[in-house]
């Protein structure tokens, strides 16, 4: 493909006419970059007039498959053709099949599925303090759960409750009590925080949304200690870093730690449903019974149609070797441009955030720019680039996309 190649498929409408529908009749809850994206193929992207754009922004990472696998297609269309929706009422022949591989993938025991990663989080969090009560004992509805700042697990009222973004939480409480805040990066802190009532400790192995915020080297895993040592469950919200996108199947093996719960949304939908999961041992998912929690959609066929593909692309073509490769050479490539602007790039895999010095204005100036040049990249947080292709690009294509990148931030 060229830079020139032209979409074949037919426009619905003019970029203006269908941006404008969009802000007289939506919620203006988001603040897209003023593009319509009507086709999408791989690491790339068309607008309603053929003007191609790489994606670097992968759905907040629900796209590591890139735009429309073939093989995720394809699974999806034999599905639509046999049956679509079956509710948990009833077996369906990819639920289990779907269940049983997310277990060996994590090495875990059993899978709650679910859809969005927000009701994947909020079932984790069920699930600890069902554990709390059921096998540690706590006294019934004195269940904490540990979190940290800046944590992004999603947008239901409970979740926004214990954010530490102020924009998250402005006019949406009363909120649910139980969580209790402490700085990333801060095991001491962890440990103060731990009381006989903690049931779990929620967190992200690195801070995506907050600004690809890395904790230091070890974190991790003396955070499993700590949590072993006391009796709190480790849950790892690998929501955005899980399935290849920081360089390994999920994060948190870059630290051998294997966390009680594993939270697993986005790009389990290979970019075309949302799907999401829990994954942990018998000794806690093991104590639902019948009724206890549930999903109209959840681990429906069509959706673990797109959970096996994406789970045996991901496995099949080592996409996560991939992200460490191409992940590497990106992120040198970027250090390597001479500039003053920036004053940090960090990353891992082809998670990377390009951190703008304030002086040098905020970041989304910046992804207008890149726009133009026909790089669609999203700012997070004020002041951070981030850069999360889907982990299908090529050694070219970042090439082409850092000869682009480089005229912008210099
Ligand atoms: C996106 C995300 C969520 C929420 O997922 P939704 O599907 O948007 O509900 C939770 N945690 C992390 C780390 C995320 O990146």
């Amino acid at each position: 493909m060229t830079p020139s190649s032209k979409a074949t498929v037919a426009a619905r409408g003019t970029t203006a006419h269908l941006i404008d529908l969009a802000s007289t009749w939506s919620a203006h809850n988001y603040h897209p970059l003023p593009v319509v994206l009507a086709r999408g193929e791989g690491v790339w992207v068309y607008d309603p007039d053929g003007n191609r754009y790489m994606d670097m922004l992968s759905a907040y990472s629900a796209l590591n498959h890139g735009h429309r696998h073939p093989r995720i297609v394809q699974a999806l269309k034999d599905q639509l053709d046999r049956i679509t929706l079956t509710s948990r009422a009833f077996h369906n022949e990819l639920f289990g099949p779907l269940c049983e591989k997310l277990c060996r993938l994590a090495d875990k025991e059993m899978t709650l599925l679910m859809n969005s990663g927000a009701e994947a989080v909020e079932t984790a969090i069920k699930t600890a303090r069902k554990w709390g009560y059921k096998v540690k004992n706590v006294p019934r509805d004195r269940a904490e759960i540990i979190v940290c700042e800046n944590n992004f697990h999603g947008r239901t009222t409970t979740i926004v409750g214990f954010s530490s973004e102020e924009q998250y939480r402005e006019d949406f409480g009363p909120f649910t009590p139980g969580f209790r805040l402490i700085p990333y990066d801060d095991l001491e802190a962890l440990e103060k925080a731990i009381t006989p009532h903690t049931v779990g400790f929620l967190v992200e192995p690195i801070q995506g949304e907050a600004g690809i915020l890395m904790p230091r080297e070890g974190y991790l895993r003396n955070a499993a200690e700590i949590c072993r040592k006391n009796r709190v469950l480790l849950i790892a919200d690998e929501i955005q870093t899980g399935f290849g996108r920081t360089g390994r199947m999920f994060c948190y093996q870059h630290e051998g730690v294997d966390p009680d719960l594993v939270v697993v949304g986005k790009a389990l939908g290979g970019g075309v449903l949302p799907v999401s999961a829990v994954i942990g041992r018998r000794d806690t998912l093991g104590l639902f019974r019948p009724g206890d929690h549930g999903s109209t959609f959840g681990g429906n066929p069509l959706a673990c149609a797109a959970g096996m593909a994406a789970l045996d692309v991901l496995v099949e073509e080592r996409l996560a070797d991939r992200s460490a490769e191409m992940g590497d050479y990106f992120m040198k490539r970027l250090r390597d441009v001479r500039t003053d602007k920036v004053r940090q790039v960090r990353g891992k895999g082809l998670l990377i955030g390009v951190e703008i010095k304030t002086e040098h204005g905020k970041a989304r100036p910046y992804c207008e720019k890149l726009m133009a040049l026909g790089i669609l990249a999203k700012e997070t947080h004020d002041q951070v680039i981030r850069f999360a292709p889907p982990l299908v690009i090529t050694r070219e294509e970042v090439d082409w996309a850092l000869e682009r990148i480089a005229g912008v931030i210099v």
